[in-house]
């Protein structure tokens, strides 16, 4: 993977929120996003969008998958390898907190978040580093504040995301000269992230603090300096704050 280029990038979680951000501004800038998540008519809102303003050469491709469902998985990998000739960057972005204090939480839902947030990006990525190992691509993980630090009523959510900039590391670690590894880890982010919280005292504590973070369009920012580092040097990991944090 060279610099300046226009790259491939395979992106889970694109129907919303940071996802979504992610996939138009790549498209804006030139480059060709193969765009998953469960919901197709979201994703199909988050293309029509991203091709208005895309810049040349810039292409998205819409597939509906759960990251959970494993053929269906690898079905779209081969698809985007085969529709766009290759694979230079992976975001395993799609992950979900559901945040309760331990002792009143449903084990099922500390399970959804280890399946989605550690096996659905593990999945991601055991199907897409064969492809970036021969493109010598980039892994743009999405950690969190929470991949370094554990916060009240979020232990399981912040245990997920320190998983996944340990991931990143070994990436950089077993892949050097092979596959670039990013983790970007920002802190409270203005999307529908907090709506998977169950408990009500909490969605109306944390509510607000969501609604002032940061935009998704930033982190988003963040992804395509990744990108554009490349030939340069590697941004292995990037802490991002909303002013108040
Ligand atoms: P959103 O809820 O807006 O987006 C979550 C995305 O994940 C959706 O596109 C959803 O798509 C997808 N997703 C969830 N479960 C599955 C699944 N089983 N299979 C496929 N896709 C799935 O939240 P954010 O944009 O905020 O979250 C994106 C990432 O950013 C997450 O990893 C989150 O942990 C991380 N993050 C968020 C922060 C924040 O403050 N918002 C801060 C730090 C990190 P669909 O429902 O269509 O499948």
């Amino acid at each position: 993977m060279t610099t300046r280029r226009k790259y491939t990038v395979f992106l889970t979680g694109a129907s919303s929120g940071i996802g979504a951000a992610i996939a138009k501004q790549l498209v804006a800038h030139g480059h060709q996003v193969f765009a998953t998540a469960r919901r197709s008519d979201a994703l199909a809102a988050v293309a029509k969008d991203a091709e208005k303003n895309a810049g040349q050469g810039g292409r998205i491709i819409t597939h509906a998958m759960d990251v959970l469902d494993r053929a269906a998985h690898a079905e779209a990998v081969e698809r985007c390898t085969a529709e766009f000739g290759g694979m230079d960057v992976t975001i395993p972005n799609a992950g979900l907190g559901i945040f309760s204090p331990l002792d009143k939480a449903e084990l099922v839902d500390w399970m959804t978040m280890v399946d989605v947030n550690i096996k659905g990006v593990l999945t991601t990525l055991h199907l897409c580093l064969p492809h970036l190992i021969k493109s010598q691509g980039l892994v743009i993980n999405i950690g969190s504040v929470a991949s370094r630090n554990v916060f009240p009523n979020s232990g399981v959510y912040c245990a997920t995301k320190h998983a996944v900039l340990a991931l990143g590391e070994a990436i950089r670690q077993d892949l050097k000269d092979k596959v670039a590894s990013t983790t970007i880890c920002p802190g409270a982010v203005d999307t529908a992230f907090i709506e998977q919280t169950k408990d009500a005292a909490l969605l109306d504590q944390y509510r607000p603090g969501f609604k002032k973070g940061m935009q998704p369009e930033f982190v988003a920012r963040q992804v395509l300096n990744a990108i554009d580092a490349r030939g340069h040097g590697i941004v292995s990991d990037i802490t991002i704050r909303p002013d108040f944090l």
